[in-house]
């Protein structure tokens, strides 16, 4: 069977909303990934910032396991233990009082927006429903997402979509407090752009924001989809700001590759969600949950964490260093294990072609728009294989420039 699962037949029997990588991997342990011929990889994508521990760690084989052989899923009928385990580990890990659990990051974003919306409507009235957002931004696919999301290309013959959305340049704390009024019910953003080139916030902007909310009577909604649990080097990445929002959704990472979300609140905020107001079948779900608690268990802990800021450097240095070599980025940037290298304007366009050729040389890396290559590995990620993959990925541009 398996030497007819071929890439061709992806474009035979799958929508054709996605073109991946020719090769199909079968196989991963750590950071090492191989495909159906045994090549094997360096694993710099993480599965787009979500294989926080790097491929079948063995206390996450271990969690599912068990739960695997004990309880699959009830409902929300029923409540279950995972899934009260893990909400008590994130509400005395994090701001938050109350936890809402989803499958997905946009999911979290959904719940959070709506529950924006509802908290708007309970305290203000109907007119306070609008929600500011910005250029760039990535906040998942559902049609109230996309919305909310910056980047007008997905919408592209979905409309009408929800209405009541405003977009404004990131970073720019002048425009907001032009457009923010007694009418905006939820400013969302996150505290690093990720599908948008990998763009950290300025600490001035969040603070500026946060007060800009509380003038106004706005929540301040950060997704954290991509730069939660661990990525920036914190937990959260609002804790290495120091600025608290109102509400904060995670997903990818939280999992370590198993599909969950949540959506974090404070105990006032969550009261708007009452009873029969939202819901998910599978939101809170005991093979999820198992997972994430120990996801969550590993990773906040002060090793892992350091972990991930000395990582950041040796990154930030290989990356120098073929700079030095080829010159090909003209900046690298991010926060802990979520990095960006833009390339030169020569070079627009490109990054598609390098992280292809960057797969024949044996490692995987993603892009964040054309312009920007970028590193989201498992933040337990060894030295040795960030060395490895560093070289594997100069060579791959050595091709590419000679
Ligand atoms: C990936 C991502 C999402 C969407 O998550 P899905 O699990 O794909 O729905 C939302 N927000 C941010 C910041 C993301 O990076």
């Amino acid at each position: 069977m398996t030497s007819q699962l071929t890439r061709e037949l992806f474009d035979e029997v799958m929508v054709p909303n996605y073109r991946p990588q020719q090769v199909i991997p079968v196989k991963g342990e750590g950071s090492r990934i191989w495909d159906q011929n045994c090549k094997e990889y360096i694993d710099f994508a993480g599965g787009i910032a979500v294989n926080s521990l790097g491929h079948c760690h063995p206390e996450l084989v271990e969690a599912l396991k068990k739960q695997s052989e004990q309880l699959w899923h009830l409902s929300n009928v029923y409540t279950n233990e995972p899934a009260l385990r893990l909400a008590k580990r994130l509400t005395e890990a994090t701001f938050a009082d109350k936890v809402f659990f989803a499958n997905s990051g946009a999911e979290a974003n959904e719940a959070a927006f709506k529950l924006a919306r509802k908290f708007g409507h309970d305290h203000h009235g109907d007119s306070k429903h609008e929600i500011i957002s910005f250029t760039q931004s990535f906040h998942g696919r559902t049609l109230f997402t996309v919305a909310v999301g910056g980047q007008p290309k997905y919408l592209d013959g979905f409309h009408p979509a929800p209405g009541g959305i405003t977009h404004l340049p990131y970073n720019d704390l002048a425009a907001l407090e032009a457009a923010i009024s007694d009418k905006t019910c939820a400013v969302v953003l996150e505290p690093i752009q990720g599908e948008g080139g990998v763009r950290p916030a300025d600490i001035e902007f969040l603070r500026g924001v946060r007060a800009l909310c509380d003038k106004n009577n706005a929540l301040m909604v950060f997704d954290e989809v991509q730069s939660g649990v661990g990525r920036s080097g914190h937990l959260y990445a609002y804790m290495a700001y120091g600025i608290t929002p109102d509400i904060l959704t995670t997903a990818k990472s939280l999992g370590g590759g198993f599909p969950v979300g949540a959506m974090l609140t404070t105990a006032h905020i969550a009261e708007s969600f009452g009873f029969g107001t939202h819901g998910s079948t599978y939101g809170g779900n005991p093979l999820a949950c198992s997972v994430a608690d120990k996801v969550i268990e590993i990773i906040n802990t002060p090793e892992v964490l350091a972990g991930v800021s000395q990582k950041h450097e040796r990154f930030r240095n290989q990356l120098n260093k073929i700079n030095d070599q080829y010159g090909i980025f003209a900046e690298v940037r991010g926060m802990g294990l979520l990095i960006g290298a833009e390339l030169i304007p020569e070079w627009h366009g490109r990054g598609g072609e390098v992280i292809a050729k960057a797969m024949q040389h044996g490692v995987m890396c993603l892009i964040a728009g054309p312009n920007v290559l970028r590193f989201a590995p498992s933040l337990i990620i060894p030295e040795e294989d960030i060395d490895e993959g560093m070289n594997r990925l100069g060579a791959a541009i050595a091709e590419l420039t000679s």
